[in-house]
C-alpha cells in the first residue's frame, strides 16, 4: 500500500492495558485486577449521568442532535459564555484533532513541550505538519523555551495544564504573560483535562481570558473528574471565529446521543464532582505517603495520577502486572525511569503500594 511518509512515521498511541487482556494473559480473575493506568474516575459515573443514559435508550434509533444544543446550553450556563464559543468533541482528543485539522497544514508547525501529552505530536503528524518540542524545565512546561520555539510557520501551541503524565501545573500569571507575547496569528490550545481536581485558588481564570485572547482555545473533558471516559465527550471554548472553523471539519454527529445526555446531567452533579475531588486528594496523599516510605521520588502532581521514579520502570511494570496491578510505563514520554499511577480508591491504592513494595523488594508499606 502507498501511504505518505508522515503517516508511516507515526508511533501509535499506547493506551493503558485493558483489565480483560491482563486477565486472559495471566489467568487471573478480572475482579482481582486493579487498573490504575488511564486516569479514570475510580468512583464510576455520576448517578445523574446514569439516570440520563437510562432515559435516553429509547432514542438510540435516532441520530443525535448534531448541534448538541442541550449540552452546549448547559456548558454556556456553567461558564458564562455564548453558544457560539463552544465546540463539542468525541472526547477532548477529538477537539485537539479538530484544532489541528482546522489550522495546520503540511507546511506549518506546532509547538509543544517535552514530556507533554502524547496526542499533540500525534495530531500534528497526522497532518504532516512539523512538531517542535520545547525542552521541559523540571518536567514542567518551560514557557520561555516554548515562546522561543515558535517560528513564522507555527500555527498552534499546545499546553497541558496540568500536564499528563507529569502532573505539573503552570502559574496563572506566567501563563497570562505568555499569552500576551504570542502572536495573535498562533492558536494557543490550553488543555485543561484535569482542572476539576485543582483547589479553587490554584485554578487559572482561563475562561475570563477568552475575550482578551481570540487565539485562545480551552480544551475540557468529561473523561476524568466527570467519570465518562467510555462515552467519549469533551468540548472546546474559544472565539466564535475559531469555533466556526473547527465546526467545518467536524463530523456532523461526532458526539453520540448517550454522551450528550450524560454529559449535560453530569455537568450539574456538584456532589459527584466534590466527591471525586475528595477521593483524589486523599488517594494522592495515600500513594505519595507510600512512595516516601519506600524511598521513591515522585513528581508532585496536580492531576488524578502521579509519576513515580522506580528505576528500571519496564521491569517494575511487568512485576506489578504479575500481581494484577496495571499502571502506565512512560518511556514513550522520555521518562524511562518513571511509572504513572492513577489515583484509585483507598483499597486499590493500598494494593498498588503493597505490590510495588514487593516488586522493589521492601515488604509491606501500607
Ligand atoms: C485524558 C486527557 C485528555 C482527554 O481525553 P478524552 O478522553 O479524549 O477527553 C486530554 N488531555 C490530556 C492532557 C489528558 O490527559
Amino acid at each position: 500500500m502507498i501511504a505518505p511518509e508522515h503517516i508511516r512515521a507515526i508511533a501509535p498511541y499506547q493506551p493503558g492495558k485493558p483489565i480483560a487482556e491482563l486477565a486472559r494473559e495471566m489467568g487471573l480473575a478480572e475482579a482481582a485486577i486493579v487498573k490504575l493506568a488511564s486516569n479514570e474516575n475510580p468512583l464510576g459515573i455520576s448517578p445523574k449521568a446514569r439516570a440520563a443514559i437510562a432515559g435516553a435508550l429509547d432514542e438510540l434509533a435516532l441520530y443525535p442532535d448534531g448541534n448538541g444544543f442541550e449540552l452546549k446550553s448547559a456548558i454556556a450556563r456553567k461558564y458564562g459564555v455564548g453558544l457560539d464559543r463552544i465546540v463539542l468533541g468525541n472526547g477532548s482528543n477529538d477537539v485537539l484533532e479538530l484544532a489541528a485539522r482546522a489550522f495546520l497544514t503540511a507546511q506549518g508547525s506546532a509547538v509543544y513541550s517535552q514530556h507533554a501529552f502524547a496526542v499533540y505530536p500525534l495530531v500534528t503528524q497526522s497532518i504532516g505538519a512539523t512538531g517542535i518540542e520545547a525542552k521541559a524545565k523540571d518536567f514542567g512546561h518551560d514557557l520561555s523555551a516554548m515562546l522561543a520555539a515558535i517560528r513564522p510557520d507555527t500555527r498552534i501551541v499546545f499546553i497541558a495544564n496540568p500536564n499528563n503524565p507529569t502532573g505539573t501545573l503552570l502559574d496563572s500569571d506566567a501563563l497570562h504573560g505568555f499569552l500576551k507575547k504570542v502572536s495573535p496569528e498562533v492558536l494557543v490550545v490550553l488543555d485543561e483535562a484535569y482542572v476539576e481536581f485543582l483547589p479553587e485558588e490554584r485554578r487559572t481564570p482561563s475562561v475570563d481570558w477568552l475575550k482578551e485572547f481570540p487565539n485562545l482555545l480551552l480544551s475540557r473533558t468529561f473523561s476524568k473528574a466527570y467519570g465518562l471516559a467510555g462515552l467519549r465527550v469533551g468540548f472546546a471554548l474559544a472565539s466564535p471565529e475559531v469555533v466556526d472553523l473547527m465546526n467545518r471539519v467536524r463530523q456532523p454527529f461526532n458526539v453520540n446521543s448517550l454522551a450528550l445526555k450524560a454529559a449535560a446531567a453530569a455537568l450539574d452533579d456538584h456532589a459527584f464532582l466534590a466527591e471525586s475531588k475528595r477521593v483524589n486528594d486523599e488517594g494522592m496523599l495515600q500513594l505519595t505517603g507510600g512512595f516516601k516510605r519506600l524511598g521513591l521520588d515522585y513528581i508532585p502532581s496536580s492531576g488524578n495520577f502521579v509519576a513515580v521514579k522506580v528505576g528500571d520502570a519496564g521491569r517494575v511494570f511487568q512485576g506489578l502486572l504479575k500481581q494484577g496491578v496495571i499502571v502506565r510505563p512512560v518511556a514513550n514520554y522520555a521518562m524511562p525511569e518513571y511509572l504513572r499511577i492513577s489515583i484509585g480508591l483507598p483499597e486499590q491504592n493500598a494494593r498498588c503500594l503493597t505490590a510495588l513494595a514487593e516488586v522493589i523488594g521492601q515488604g509491606d508499606t501500607r
